[in-house]
């Protein structure tokens, strides 16, 4: 009789181009957050066609939507996201600066991998599922909007992740690990100020400045700064200063905040005392405060049963099947780093992965090493709203090296290298270790029972969704095109 793990790596080996094509064709999407139509109707249509049935418009948003394959429990999530970066755009695989369009979006965070390699991984399981009659369903989450949205929070707000029983996702990176870290609750908030104008020589008196307001708002957080818990972190941008003519008293400014705290209450906490500040500007300068409250995302709670099992299955999977052409390119990609980003590549693959990796990589310019699982309590310092799903449901996270070490996510070395066959080895890597993780935890009842109990045991109180009811992803979007967030 055949092993799960021989389907399951047969499938991704068999698949493998037609998977590559795929990621290439929504690299050159490149769209932007709850706007990914092209992008998601071509991963709904290629798992419709692998037999999958599609729910299309999940929670009220017009690209997210869900796959299903397989009967009754457990029910196995695979989270997948396709949005894109505004100013990245970049051409594959050159490793030096050069615009497809000027100014366009790119993918600088590999999500055309990242939606790609977990419908790689859900077709896998599929194929087991059809070849063993194993009980269990898999369902890949098409979620839009991760870089400036927070497309899966309305989706568990929504109930789309109540009756599933654990959540597997990845994230294309510069290193092959399980992702055992905690990361940053983030409530993001517009304060918008409203004045008066008037000439600021002839008659300023009569003026009420929003721009001061702005100021003295942006004066008071950092006072603020030392009475809060020190692992808070919050920062913000002017997003509109009022004008451009120092002669006219600004009837207008707005600022955007987010604040972040290792946990959700702890982020509430932040937030309100930031908005407070806000008031009090608001009182200061004689001008009316609109409080816009913008996206929320819960911190993300590692799941040491999944971590242990996903190490387990990267081990079986094995590292990205790199050739020397891909060495050659990763290593042009190296020379155009800083030293600093080399340096502080090396500092991040010590830190997670030990010095035993770190002396097994040596100067390679790509991670081919599957090391030990991080077992730190580690908080990553940013947010993602894969944090809300892990707040309901066990989850489980990996990464695996999809660009040359040092690669910083975000800048057009990465979406030049997300577009290339380094990119495409990784992803199918990871396509093969989430599948084999859905497979085993399909076959051993006791993955998933574990699992919740650690969930459970952390007793935490009922979740609560960050973002007020009256908030829907329309307003999200809404919030994204007035500002200039983008
Ligand atoms: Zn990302």
């Amino acid at each position: 009789m055949t092993d799960h793990r021989d389907t399951i790596l047969a499938s991704v080996d068999r698949n493998a181009k037609t998977l590559a094509d795929l990621s290439d064709e929504i690299w050159g999407y490149a769209e932007s957050g709850f706007e990914e139509t092209r992008s998601s109707r071509a991963l709904a249509a290629r798992l419709e066609a692998e037999g999958f049935s599609i729910e299309r418009g999940v929670a009220g948003m017009s690209t997210a939507f869900t796959a299903s394959y397989g009967s009754r429990s457990p029910v196995v999530a695979i989270l997948g996201e396709y949005d894109a970066l505004p100013g990245l755009s970049q051409r594959a695989g050159l490793a030096e600066k050069s615009e497809l369009e000027p100014g366009a979006w790119g993918h600088g965070c590999g999500h055309n991998l990242l939606g790609v390699g977990s419908l790689a991984a859900a077709i896998a399981v599929k194929d087991f599922i059809a070849a063993s009659g194993t009980r269990g369903t898999v369902r890949y989450y098409g979620c839009p909007g991760e870089e400036f949205g927070c497309g899966k929070t309305f989706m568990t707000r929504a109930g789309a992740f109540d009756d599933v029983d654990l959540a597997l996702c990845w994230h294309p990176m510069d290193i092959n690990a399980v992702w055992q870290v905690r990361t940053l609750a983030n409530l993001s908030v517009y304060f918008r100020f409203t004045g008066k104008a008037s000439h600021a020589a002839a008659a300023p008196h009569l003026g009420r400045s929003a721009l001061d307001a702005v100021e003295l708002t942006n004066v008071g957080a950092n006072y603020l700064r030392e009475h809060v818990i020190p692992e808070a972190r919050f920062h913000y941008a002017i997003t509109n200063s009022g004008g451009r003519a120092p002669n006219v008293v600004q009837p207008f400014a707005e600022v955007f905040y987010y604040c972040r705290a290792p946990r959700l209450d702890q982020a509430r906490e932040v937030y309100e005392r930031v908005c407070d500040v806000a008031r009090g500007a608001a009182l200061m300068t004689g001008t009316s405060l609109e409080i816009a409250f913008s996206q929320g995302l819960s911190d993300y709670v590692p799941n040491q049963v999944l971590g242990e099992l996903l190490q387990r299955c990267m081990e079986t999977a094995g590292p990205p099947r790199f050739d020397d052409r891909d060495r050659a390119l990763a290593a042009s990609f190296r020379s155009t780093l800083t030293a600093a980003e080399l340096a502080g590549a090396k500092g991040q693959l010590k830190a997670t992965q030990g010095d035993a990796v770190l002396a097994k990589i040596g100067d390679d310019p790509l991670d081919e090493v599957i090391g030990p699982l991080f077992r730190g309590d580690a908080c990553l310092p940013g947010s993602t709203d894969v944090g809300d799903v892990s707040q309901v449901v066990p989850t489980g996270q990996l990464v695996y090296a999809c660009a040359a070490i040092g690669t910083q996510s975000h800048s057009w070395q990465n979406t030049a290298q997300v577009g290339s066959p380094i990119g495409h080895k990784g992803m199918l890597a990871a396509g093969r270790a989430l599948a084999l993780a859905a497979a085993e935890a399909m076959l051993d009842p006791g993955v998933v029972e574990k699992a919740k109990a650690e969930l459970a045991a952390r007793g935490a109180p009922p979740y609560v969704c960050p973002i007020p009811d009256a908030i829907g992803p329309e307003d999200v979007l809404g919030s994204m095109r007035a500002g200039s967030v983008r």
